[in-house]
């Protein structure tokens, strides 16, 4: 208890709140810290993605390092109340805060990321940080962006004797291999990422919309028993992902049907949402983000259409 007191007073800076998190375990030696399904704000301290981590014989994976540097700094701690093993490897699924900016409680070990995650991270790094500065406020104390440290090697590959496959996708966080999943095929356990949401609205500040059909079709392919969605609860059936599909088929046809009735976004902003999307955490705000996001070059489409003979 000491020695865990210890611990916890060196990783956290004076000044620090802490997160209360709690590994959920959904397989043997795989847990989830599950975030709540908001939007950012000073008393959720950013904590509204899923994070988790596997055990294996040789150290533990982690997937995803959540909002900031105490969050990772929580993580760690959490992760040492279950397991004596150190941390070996860490996979960012892709750019977005919520899920990387935990990295520096990462430092002394690999993390790996795709390609696009690791540009895009550097070059939109501290815009990104800054804004959550804005809506978290002192949570985030301490965080700076830290760049993932390798790129991520695909494909499948037995790691302290658990077969981990590592899948590209795009569609979310951009078009190409933006989006990066973990699979791993002893439990079934697939760490999803942004790719799909569950009972939470889906975010589109970089969505390609096309592409993200197709990683959806790609996921329910997969030999997965077990759905940890980037955020909201995990499942146990392929529900989350037609959930995520449904959203979205829906939120393009009903931009398109309002820019071909030649809406102006203003009057898109204010429209009624179906009933069967109501259960879902954060819809009016990340339907109007979406309206903002898309509907300017939906709008474009349409009119571009109109004037061709
Ligand atoms: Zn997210």
């Amino acid at each position: 208890m000491i020695r865990l007191l210890a611990l916890a007073l060196m990783l956290l800076p004076a000044a620090a709140q802490a997160y209360s998190l709690t590994p959920q375990q959904i397989a043997p030696g795989v847990y989830m810290f599950e975030g709540v399904t908001e939007h950012f704000t000073r008393d959720n301290m950013g904590d509204i993605a899923n994070t988790g981590f596997i055990v294996t014989e040789d150290g533990v994976l982690v997937f995803d390092t959540g909002p900031s540097r105490n969050y990772g700094q929580s993580m760690r701690l959490a992760i040492g109340m279950v397991t004596d093993k150190s941390v070996k490897a860490v996979y960012i699924s892709h750019h977005h805060p919520d899920h990387f900016l935990g990295n520096q409680a990462f430092a002394d070990v690999p993390i790996y990321a795709l390609e696009h995650t690791i540009e895009t991270i550097r070059r939109d790094g501290d815009a990104v940080t800054d804004n959550l500065y804005r809506l978290v406020g002192t949570p985030m104390s301490g965080t700076e962006p830290l760049e993932p440290s390798a790129l991520v090697t695909l494909g499948r590959e037995s790691i302290g004797g658990r077969d981990i496959e590592l899948i590209a996708a795009g569609g979310h966080g951009g078009a190409g291999h933006a989006d990066l999943m973990l699979l791993d095929h002893g439990s079934g356990v697939l760490f999803a990422g942004d790719l799909v949401f569950h009972d939470r609205t889906p975010t589109t500040p970089n969505a390609h919309l096309a592409e993200w059909h197709d990683a959806l079709n790609q996921i329910e392919q997969l030999d997965f028993r077990v759905l940890v969605p980037g955020h909201g609860p995990s499942a146990r059936s392929a529900d989350p992902v037609q959930q995520t599909r449904d959203y979205l088929l829906w939120l393009e046809d009903h931009l398109q049907q309002a820019a071909a009735r030649g809406l102006d976004a203003a009057e898109v902003l204010y429209l009624e949402l179906p009933e069967r999307f109501q259960h879902m955490g954060v819809l009016e705000q990340e339907y109007r983000r979406s309206v903002a996001h898309l509907y300017p070059e939906i709008e474009r489409a349409t009119l571009q259409d109109a004037r061709t003979p």
